[in-house]
């Protein structure tokens, strides 16, 4: 029987009536075996993330040595699931445990993982499903490092046996038994992980959007929803910030050329966004640009020097800085005596001033300065290659906006084109591109 592997957001596990929707998902396709969950979100705008106060507690205990307060808050809400969902699991018992595991472990990522192992407890009970430890199976190097090929082998090893089963998504295992963590919003590769390693047919991605928007709806009124995307179109929009999944998802997913559903919990009936390895011809002739995604918080070093770009080892003697002072840089567009590299403000911040200095004493520019307050603003869609003046419509549509291009690069597939504008026009900017490709 082929294999859907399914993976529900925290708004998905937020609270008992949630979990009761996810567990009518779960029980409608027969194919849904293996479950990944996250650890429960908000309910309401003002609410807090279980993550959160697992992180809050960490933080409780090296001030105070203890998490109690904290601690108490976690231990009502869990405790109100169990009873609302009339669950016969003594969470009591499993909530003292964790409790004092994180006085034990005393780890930022040990503390974290628990909103994840407690919710996957939970949902397994639910669903009548096994609860399969990630600590277990998802294998990390004692460096903190995700080991993908020694997981792939275990995750099928041990699942093999199982029929069906419920795994925390978020955090794994090292050989001496300690918890690590993915960045947060990790639970996103979990599934994937878990979806490669059974040869999953489909890896669904159950969240509380109906998929993703052409563009951010905080910022486009009413933007179109995307029914397609590519493997790498969805790797260009969750880098520059369409947040609806883990950018790193895709990587073991694409070794199985596995499709991704991204659907939504509170509105199962849409069919959300699916997400291939390859379009179609036909899927791109319908459209020039597929969806629009940008971030603020970036600046750039702009150097200028006369015949730069005759002079042997000039980048690299400029990169070599930057490397020096372990500072990473986004965009690198280059002209013939100028080069502007963009960097976010947080990696940049504080370093400013030593980065322009060492950078004059080694390759000597005519002129060097740090612009500040950029964002950037990517266009992403395979149409694009395909179409000629699509640039010209870009720039066309920021010009008419009065819109200032900083910084102009388009990505070597040609899939993509990222402006470089000042933060105060960011919004704008946006609406104007969206409106510019809406006809
Ligand atoms: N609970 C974790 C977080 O809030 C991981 C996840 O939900 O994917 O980041």
């Amino acid at each position: 029987m082929s294999v859907t592997v399914v993976k529900f957001g925290g708004t998905s596990m937020a609270d008992a009536k949630s979990i009761n929707q996810v567990a009518d998902i779960v029980k409608q396709d027969k194919k849904r075996r293996y479950v990944v969950v996250s650890a429960p979100g908000k309910r309401f705008s003002q609410d807090h993330k279980i993550t959160d106060m697992l992180y809050a507690c960490y933080h409780d205990l090296q001030i105070n040595g203890e998490c109690k307060a904290t601690f108490d808050k976690i231990r009502e809400r869990f405790k109100g699931i169990v009873s609302d969902l009339e669950l016969d699991i003594d969470i009591d018992a499993y909530l003292n445990h964790v409790e004092s595991d994180m006085l034990k472990y005393n780890s930022a990522e040990f503390c974290a993982s628990r909103g994840e192992y407690l919710s996957a407890i939970i949902t397994a009970a639910k669903l009548g499903y096994k609860f399969i430890d990630a600590k277990d199976i998802m294998v990390f190097n004692e460096n903190g490092d995700f080991e993908p090929e020694i997981t792939n082998e275990k995750v099928k090893q041990v699942l093999s046996k199982v029929e069906r089963a419920v795994i925390p998504g978020f955090y794994g295992g090292d050989e001496s038994g300690l918890v690590h963590t993915f960045s947060r919003g990790g639970s996103d590769v979990s599934g994937a992980v878990i979806a490669r390693a059974v040869g999953a047919t489909m890896y669904e991605n159950w969240t509380d959007v109906n998929g993703f928007m052409t563009a951010d709806p905080r910022i486009v009124s009413n933007p179109k929803p995307i029914e397609k995307l590519s493997y790498k179109e969805l790797r260009e929009l969750a880098y520059m910030g369409a947040n609806v999944l883990h950018p790193e998802s895709i990587f073991p997913v694409r070794v199985g050329n596995i499709p991704i559903n991204i659907r939504n919990t509170f509105c199962p009936e849409a069919k959300g966004t699916m997400i291939v390895p390859e379009l179609e011809e036909k899927d791109m002739n319908n459209r020039v640009i597929t969806g629009i995604a940008g971030k603020k918080g970036y600046s750039i070093v702009y150097i200028e020097k006369s015949m730069m770009n005759s002079e042997l080892g000039f980048v690299r003697k400029v990169l070599a800085v930057l490397e020096y002072y372990n500072i990473s840089f986004e965009h690198l567009p280059t002209g013939i005596d100028t080069m502007s590299i963009v960097i976010a403000d947080s990696e940049l911040a504080g370093k400013e001033e030593v980065v322009i200095e060492r950078i004059k004493k080694v390759v000597n520019p005519d002129h060097i300065e740090i612009k500040s307050n950029i964002s950037l603003v990517a266009t992403v869609g395979h149409g694009m290659s395909y179409k000629p003046g699509t640039a010209s419509t870009l720039c066309g549509a920021l010009a008419k906006e009065n819109i200032n291009i900083r910084m102009i690069d388009q990505g070597s597939s040609e899939m993509n084109i990222i402006v470089g504008i000042s933060t105060s026009d960011y919004e704008k900017a946006i609406n104007a591109i969206y409106n510019a490709f809406q006809k």
